[in-house]
C-alpha cells in the first residue's frame, strides 16, 4: 500500500507530501483498496463455509468507514448504545448487525428484542436471566448466542487477550453447559449460537485451533442443543514488524479451517484489525529534531492523544519519513508534544534523519488508532482522509476548539 518513489513516500497512487501540503496535522488517511484486498483474503480462506463477515466497529468507527464496509457487503460487530446508533445512521439493517458487550443495560437489552439483530452475544447467565425476565414481561422471543470463555491463551499482550478464565469477558464450558440445557425449553429464549473471541493482535495458529477444538468437543458432549452457528470471533493479527509475521492465513486454511468444517454450522466472523490496520496511516509533522549529550529525538506533533496503541501496549508502528533525502541513518526516539514521558511512539528507532517541517508517517494506525484518541491536554481530534479510487475524500474534519467547548456558559456559575 505504501512505498517510495523518488524519496517521495506515496500511498497507493498518491504521494503523502503533496497530500499533507494544505492540511493541519497530524491527521489519518486510510485506502478503501487495501480494505479490499484484506476483505479479499478473508473471502478466499473462508470459501466453501457459510459464513458472514462482521466488522468490529470499535476498531475504527468512522461512518464513512462503515459505510464502504456495508457496500462490500460486510455487516457490523457492536458492542454499545453509540456503535449501534452509528451502525442504523449508516443504514446496516438488523440482519447485518451482530450485538457484543458484557454490561448490557436494561433499556438495551429491550431495544434488542424489538430490533432483533443477527446475532445477540449473551456475555453472563446473570444477563440472561435479565433478557429472560424482560421477554416474559413483554411476551416476546429472541435467538441468543452465549459467549464461551475456552480458557486458552492466545500468545498476545495481556491487555488484549480475551479468552483466559481470569478474563472478564464469557462464562467457562461448564457453566455454558448448564444454561444450555436451563434454556432449553425456554418459551422466548432460543439458544441458537456460541461465540468466542480469544484476543486480539493474535499472530499463531495454535490458540485458534486449541479453542476451536475445544467447542468442538464441547458440542459433542451436549446432550441437546438447538445450535445452529458458531461466532468465531476476530483476533487475526497484522504484521506491525513488517517481518514476515503476518498473520499465516496458509496455515489457518491447513489447521484451522478443517476443524470449522467438522462443526457443519453456519460462521460469523468478527474481524476488526484485520481488516482496516494496515489500511490506515497517521501522518504527522516534524516541529523539531532535539539532540542531547544522550540521546537524539523526532518530535512530532502528533501524540498519545491520536495515537495511543504504543504508549498504551508498547505497540510497534513502523515509522518512515515522508520525504527521504538520504540524511543517515539514527537511532531517534520519536515523540510527541503531551506533557507525558510515556507520550512516545518509538524508542532508539533506527531511522533515515527526516527534515524539520517535513512529514513522517505511522503506518498500520487504521485500527484503534483515530477510535482510541482522547482531547488529552486539549488535543483537537485528527482529521480522517479517504482514498477511494484515487482520489482524496475528506471522511471526518479535524475537530473544532469551539465545538469542544461549546458546553462552556460564562453565566452557568
Ligand atoms: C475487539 C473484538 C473483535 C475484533 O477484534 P480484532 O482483534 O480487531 O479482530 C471481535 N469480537 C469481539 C467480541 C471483540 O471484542
Amino acid at each position: 500500500m505504501i512505498k517510495y518513489n523518488n524519496d517521495l513516500l506515496y500511498v497507493e497512487d498518491l504521494s503523502l507530501k503533496e497530500i499533507a501540503k494544505d492540511k493541519p496535522t497530524p491527521f489519518y488517511v486510510y485506502s478503501l483498496q487495501q480494505m479490499r484486498r484484506n476483505i479479499d483474503i478473508i473471502n478466499e480462506t473462508f470459501e466453501g463455509l457459510n459464513f458472514h463477515i462482521s466488522f468490529a466497529a470499535k476498531a475504527n468507527n468512522n461512518l464513512y468507514i462503515l459505510e464502504a464496509l456495508k457496500d462490500m457487503g460486510v455487516g457490523i460487530d457492536i458492542v454499545s448504545k453509540g456503535e449501534f446508533e452509528a451502525a442504523k445512521r449508516v443504514g446496516f439493517t438488523n440482519e447485518y448487525v451482530v450485538v457484543n458487550g458484557n454490561a448490557k443495560s436494561d433499556a438495551f437489552l429491550r431495544e434488542m428484542l424489538t430490533y432483533q439483530p443477527r446475532g445477540l452475544n449473551i456475555d453472563s447467565p446473570e444477563e440472561l436471566e435479565r433478557l429472560s425476565e424482560i421477554c416474559v414481561q413483554t411476551e416476546r422471543g429472541i435467538k441468543v448466542a452465549l459467549r464461551v470463555n475456552p480458557d486458552v491463551d492466545p500468545i498476545t499482550h495481556p491487555y488484549i487477550s480475551t479468552g483466559l478464565k481470569k478474563n472478564k469477558f464469557g462464562m467457562d464450558l461448564e457453566t455454558a453447559a448448564a444454561v444450555i440445557k436451563q434454556y432449553h425449553s425456554h418459551p422466548y429464549i432460543q439458544i441458537n449460537g456460541l461465540h468466542l473471541h480469544i484476543g486480539s493482535q493474535l499472530l499463531y495458529i495454535s490458540p485458534y485451533e486449541d479453542a476451536y477444538s475445544k467447542v468442538y468437543d464441547f458440542i459433542s458432549s451436549l446432550e441437546t442443543h438447538n445450535l445452529t452457528y458458531i461466532n468465531i470471533g476476530g483476533g487475526w493479527g497484522i504484521d506491525y514488524h513488517k517481518q514476515g509475521q503476518d498473520f499465516p492465513v496458509e496455515e489457518y486454511k491447513e489447521k484451522v479451517i478443517p476443524i470449522l468444517k467438522r462443526f457443519n454450522m453456519d460462521l460469523i466472523l468478527e474481524m476488526g484489525r484485520y481488516i482496516i490496520g494496515n489500511a490506515g496511516i497517521l501522518v504527522s509533522k516534524v516541529e523539531y529534531i532535539k539532540r542531547t549529550p544522550f540521546k537524539s529525538f523526532i518530535v512530532s506533533d502528533a501524540s498519545m492523544a491520536d495515537l495511543i496503541r504504543p504508549s498504551l501496549y508498547d505497540g510497534y508502528h513502523h515509522i518512515y519519513p515522508v520525504t527521504k533525502d538520504g540524511e543517515e541513518e539514527l537511532p531517534f526516539d520519536v515523540v510527541g508534544p503531551i506533557c507525558e514521558t510515556g507520550d512516545r511512539f518509538a524508542e532508539d528507532r533506527i531511522m533515515t534523519t527526516p527534515i524539520v517541517g517535513d512529514y513522517i508517517a505511522i503506518c498500520d494506525t487504521g485500527a484503534y488508532g483515530f477510535a482510541m484518541s482522547s482531547n488529552y491536554n486539549f488535543t483537537l481530534r485528527p482529521a480522517e482522509y479517504l482514498i477511494k479510487d484515487k482520489g482524496l475524500v475528506e471522511i471526518r474534519p479535524r475537530e473544532d476548539f469551539d465545538e469542544l467547548v461549546s458546553y462552556y456558559k460564562p453565566e452557568v456559575l
